[in-house]
């Protein structure tokens, strides 16, 4: 009986030694080996059954452990890869800005709160003058390097006070919330006009491009969202009429 309690000491002692090993394996081999070493102890045939089933459940344990951390794993890929996809689906591939989707949710959204509290909201839509003529010279390659770093500039200009986005084509808008004149949005179309002025150099030739943009603002008559793109547009095709290269604003007389 003394024996017997003797070899249970050891073999408990021996168990408990393979279990913190696993538990401070700095490594995952450290851990592999550990872990070995308890499988090897659950068929032991000279132990005692209960240490026996003891070692088997903390084996049972660390499979429990890894499938959940491989789960977690599996889940961290999946939601990194959705949240992809999402991006994906909101943003023009070729200048990385939001696309006509996204923007329209935007507008939704800044639109709702700027009638709610009463602020200023001023839409400014461009389009690049004569941009056919330079797919037609130099490429349509050419064509997508100057309309990706059209995006770039206007971004820049726009900076953090507004939301610049590619509706499709050589159309671009900003939407600027939070205003508190209405000459802040002049400002920020006369220097996206500059900036788009100053030479692009494309890998196969440097040019030159104008843009003409139309600006609305929110008024107490502006029906809705869609209603205050529609006046930029409005007021877009007016700087286009006019020779192009402006800005118009939309008034209602027009
Ligand atoms: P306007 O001065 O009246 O604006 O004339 P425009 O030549 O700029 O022509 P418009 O704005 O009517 O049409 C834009 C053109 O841009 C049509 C198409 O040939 C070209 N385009 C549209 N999307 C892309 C694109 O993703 N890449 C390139 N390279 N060209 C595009
Ligand atoms: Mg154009």
């Amino acid at each position: 009986m003394g024996m017997k309690n003797e070899n249970q000491m050891t073999d408990l002692k021996e168990l408990n030694a393979i279990v913190s090993d696993i538990i401070t394996a700095d490594c995952h081999d450290t851990q592999l080996k550990a872990g070995q070493r308890l499988l090897a102890y659950t068929v032991r045939k000279d132990i005692d059954r209960e240490l026996a089933e003891l070692a088997e459940n903390i084996a049972m344990l660390m499979i429990q452990k890894e499938g959940r951390d491989l789960h977690l794993e599996f889940m961290d890929k999946n939601l990194q890869k959705t949240s992809n996809q999402l991006h994906q689906a909101k943003h023009d591939p070729l200048t990385g800005l939001p696309n006509r989707g996204l923007f329209h949710e935007t507008l939704d959204a800044v639109f709702e709160k700027a009638q709610r509290k009463g602020g200023k909201l001023a839409l400014l839509l461009l389009d690049l003058d004569k941009f056919k003529p330079v797919n037609d010279t130099h490429g349509h390659d050419a064509g997508d390097e100057l309309l990706s770093q059209v995006g770039e500039r206007i971004k820049s200009e726009t900076g953090d006070a507004g939301i610049s986005a590619r509706l499709g084509g050589d159309e671009f808008v900003v939407l600027l919330p939070d205003l508190k004149e209405e000459e802040e949005a002049f400002t920020t179309a006369r220097k996206i006009l500059l900036s788009l002025k100053k030479p692009f150099d494309l890998t196969s030739a440097t040019v030159f491009i104008n843009s003409s943009i139309g600006i609305s603002f929110l008024e107490k008559t502006t029906k809705g969202p869609r209603s205050l793109l529609k006046q930029a547009d409005l007021a877009m095709y007016e700087a286009k009429k006019a020779g192009r290269g402006r800005y118009v604003v939309h008034t209602e007389k027009k």
